[in-house]
């Protein structure tokens, strides 16, 4: 097993750093929370990535009027925070952030390129951008001792962007080179040492910035923490902890306090939103805990992901993925959906980037269930009508229960129809309507 380095990772997305006064509650986390070297990577603050794709979206369609009405209000929401937290004008945030913003005008003025992709990491990466200098300058002016880094830098990525690839080898070597040196030059100079960094952005060798796909700050969280060998990572959130359904819709919810890296990596497929899906990989690989703990509550404990404890069945998960469709696929020769069917249909969805949540076949039908895109959706479908008679129904939800076997089966299903089931000895899934 690797050694581990006393580095701690603390993520804080987006609800975290919304307002003034969030800010400074993580700014007190760090300090009532953290010695030693600790790595905060943070998210776009509030909704400032929503509202950044929908800029993204203007300027793309031309629509240049709306990309700067959107543009300005952006910029006042950051600055108002900025005047909240900082009582001197003259403290160089207020700079940065209008340098930041005044590039971005700049850009929008310019013809979009070809790749919208490209233009969209391009924008949107400034959400991250801005608020971590936010963060940075803050502690600062809270004497704790930090640095901003620019994880275009740090997470070496592919030219896939709005969903990159990590480059490992790359991103280590420049991790080690960047992050390490600081903390070790800086270990005796105070109790605490800070990186703050961007989460959700990676770069290409060429400096472009690159976007791991949304909701991405998790897993920033867990590179990052691979590559230094951390010995912990937290993230805090506006919930107490993992908790086996979505308190939004279902009542009595349970805390899972300790859960392993297998049965958290299953939750967030199915889609349990607390973790981002990437997230888990690299802290299994090097065995770093996760924690998940309440930025509202730092006392409370919260929940523990660890290799150690591997027999949590006890509680009954529930996951629901909704705007799904249900796709039945049927060979017009009534020929039998077999191998060379079923690769044919495969390739049509890896070629449409479509990716299936659930599947079913009998002899002369094959059913997936899988998300609804604007995008991506009619094109499947075209393709696929081309050759096969097809049906669906959409706006249908995906539920998927873990440890079935003492769940509240009817709460779960009200009075909805199931469309199709699956269960094995852990999961049973259903697609309702
Ligand atoms: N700000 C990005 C998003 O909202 C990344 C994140 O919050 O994890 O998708
Ligand atoms: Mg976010």
């Amino acid at each position: 097993m690797d050694s581990k380095n006393q580095i701690k990772v603390f993520k804080f997305g987006g609800a975290s750093v919304k307002s003034p006064q969030a800010v400074d509650n993580v700014v007190n986390i760090i300090k009532e929370h953290a010695s030693g070297p600790l790595i905060v990577v943070v998210s776009a603050m509030g909704k400032t990535t929503n509202a950044l794709e929908k800029l993204a979206h203007a300027f793309f369609r031309g629509n240049i009027a709306e990309a700067l009405r959107v543009l300005e209000a952006i910029q006042n929401f950051h600055l108002q925070i900025a005047r909240q937290l900082f009582s001197n004008p003259n403290n160089p945030v207020f700079d940065i952030i209008e340098r930041a913003f005044y590039h971005l005008y700049h850009y929008i003025q310019q013809p979009p390129g070809r790749n919208f992709n490209y233009e969209y990491d391009r924008i949107v990466s400034t959400g991250e951008m801005v608020s971590t200098q936010i963060i940075s300058w803050y502690l600062s002016e809270k004497n704790i001792f930090n640095r901003w880094f620019d994880a275009s830098q740090l997470v070496i990525t592919d030219t896939n962007y709005r969903d990159a690839g990590v480059d490992w080898l790359k991103t280590e070597n420049a991790v080690k080179s960047k992050i390490l040196p600081f903390f070790n030059k800086n270990k005796q100079k105070s109790p605490h040492v800070v990186a703050v960094t961007q989460g959700f952005l990676g770069g290409t060798t060429q400096g472009f910035v690159t976007t791991l796909g949304r909701e991405g700050s998790d897993y920033s969280a867990s590179i990052l923490a691979y590559t230094t060998k951390a010995s912990e990572v937290v993230i805090w959130k506006d919930v107490p902890g993992l908790l086996n359904a979505d308190p939004k819709i279902l009542k009595n919810t349970v805390l899972l306090e300790k859960i392993s890296y297998q049965e958290a990596i299953e939750l967030a497929y199915y889609g349990a939103t607390v973790i981002h899906p990437k997230t888990l990989k690299p802290l299994l690989k090097r065995n770093i805990p996760l924690k998940v703990k309440s930025f509202s509550n730092p006392q409370f404990k919260g929940s523990i992901i660890n290799e150690e404890y591997l027999n949590d069945n006890s509680t009954s998960s529930y996951i629901f993925k909704p705007n799904q469709i249900l796709l039945s696929i049927f060979p017009r020769d009534f020929s039998f959906i077999a191998e060379y069917n079923l690769s044919r249909i495969f390739s049509e969805f890896a070629r449409t980037g479509v990716k299936i949540n659930l599947m079913q076949n009998s002899a002369l039908s094959f059913t997936v269930c899988f998300d609804e895109d604007q995008i991506k959706t009619p094109v499947l479908l075209k393709n696929l009508g081309k050759i096969y008679h097809v049906k669906y129904n959409s706006g249908v939800e995906l539920v998927t229960i873990r440890h079935y076997e003492k769940a509240d089966l009817e709460q779960v299903l009200g009075n909805r129809e199931i469309l199709m089931e699956q269960k094995n000895r852990t999961t049973l899934q259903w697609v309702v309507k």
